[in-house]
């Protein structure tokens, strides 16, 4: 693209992945979540090009495009609907964004549950509101990226993963309420333990059909519930009581995916617990009995991230697994002793690559701070 030979950055933003510890799929059923941004990242370089209208962005390992600003529309090249439809969503907050050039280059690995996605949306949002000193607050940047992804993406995501990678704060997870948006940062101290993360490389695709599907399975337990509940409005709000209430009038499956939600909000509160008392044998067991609820009744997981999570049950040096995400495959997070870091990923990454012939991707992350300048 003609202006990557002369391009001067007034701006670059940094934008985080996230993981988050517990508190899967429960973001758009209104509860609860325990993320935090990561240090791996998507670097967004930034200068206004002087023209009205006229945009141009490049991904470093992809490819580049330019759009006009009075003609923004969704694109069949999937990675454009990121930058294009978080452009969209400002452009009905203010007119005053103007043309501008963007790089952008990464060291988040694509569709591994690290969501590379609300850091793309996030890091727009954020470098466009810099910028063009739009004065937006934070937490409309988080919303107005996540509208991005419902309406442009096409994935119906909760707010997590957006208000992971803008909100976070260095050494701490953020027990976010998804319901009322209210926040408690909590400081994590997991010594002598680390996170490691291993890469499945089996990659999903949020935007294909199950993700969507799981939550209208979640939308139909409700309505069901409703009937004898009629105040209800979401799965935050039901109980163990409820749900065994109206058993006989939902499927099998909608009764197993309401039951995982409700188990899993608890586990998010119980996982606060841990870490304040610092019971990290406790952190270490709630994460495997999230898988098994990630496995079982959530229906998520894949044979690879199965094999990974089942792998580390054996070895006393790790407290604890679960595959992180919104699923099918993407990162396991696994909650290792420091002395015995090497050999569980050399012994992991043998094993798997003679199940399914895949070379393990396996690194380290630390509760990092959220979107910033840099
Ligand atoms: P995850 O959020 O877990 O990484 P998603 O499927 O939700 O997975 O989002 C991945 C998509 O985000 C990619 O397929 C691509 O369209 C977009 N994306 C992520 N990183 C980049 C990047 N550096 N450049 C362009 N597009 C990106
Ligand atoms: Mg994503």
């Amino acid at each position: 693209m003609q202006f990557l030979d002369s391009f001067k950055p007034e701006l670059t933003i940094s934008s985080p992945g996230r993981i988050n510890f517990i508190g899967e799929h429960t973001d758009y059923n209104m509860g609860y979540v325990l993320p935090t941004a990561i240090g791996n990242k998507i670097t967004f370089k930034l200068a206004k090009n002087g023209s009205l209208n006229k945009c141009n962005v490049y991904s470093i390992g992809l490819a580049g495009f330019s759009f006009d600003l009075n003609a923004i529309a969704i694109s069949d090249t999937e990675w454009h609907n990121y930058i294009l439809g978080v452009v969209n969503e400002i452009s009905k907050l203010t007119s005053k964004v103007g043309g501008f050039d963007c790089i952008i280059e990464s060291d988040l690995p694509l569709g591994s549950g690290l969501s590379s996605s609300a850091a793309m949306e996030c890091g727009m949002a954020f470098g466009l509101n810099e910028l063009f000193d739009l004065r937006l607050s934070k937490i409309t940047l988080v919303a107005l990226s996540q509208r991005a992804e419902h309406s442009y993406v096409g994935t119906q995501c909760g707010i997590m993963d957006q208000f992971a990678s803008v909100m976070s704060k260095k050494g701490n997870v953020i027990l976010l309420d998804c319901q009322s948006l209210e926040y408690q940062y909590i400081p994590i101290d997991i010594r002598p333990y680390k996170i490691i993360m291993l890469n499945t490389k089996v990659s999903h695709n949020l935007a294909s059909s199950e993700y969507n599907t799981r939550k209208q399975e979640c939308e139909e337990g409700v309505s069901i519930m409703k009937r004898r509940n009629p105040k209800l409005n979401s799965l935050r709000d039901v109980t163990e009581e409820m749900l065994e209430a109206s058993k006989d009038e939902m499927s099998q499956t909608v009764y197993n995916r309401c039951s995982f939600v409700i188990d899993e909000n608890k586990r998010v509160l119980k996982m606060v617990q841990a870490f304040k008392q610092h019971n990290l044998e406790s952190v270490g067991n709630l994460l495997y009995d999230a898988h098994q609820g990630i496995s079982q009744l959530y229906e998520v997981s894949c044979p690879e991230s199965d094999f990974l999570v089942d792998f580390t049950k054996t070895n006393p040096s790790i407290l604890g697994a679960r595959q992180t995400g919104g699923g099918f495959g993407g990162c396991t997070l696994n909650i290792v002793h420091e002395n015995a870091v090497k050999e569980f990923i050399t012994k992991a990454s043998k094993a798997y690559f003679e199940k399914f012939n895949i070379q393990l991707e396996a690194f380290e992350v630390e509760p990092s701070g959220g979107t910033s300048v840099q």
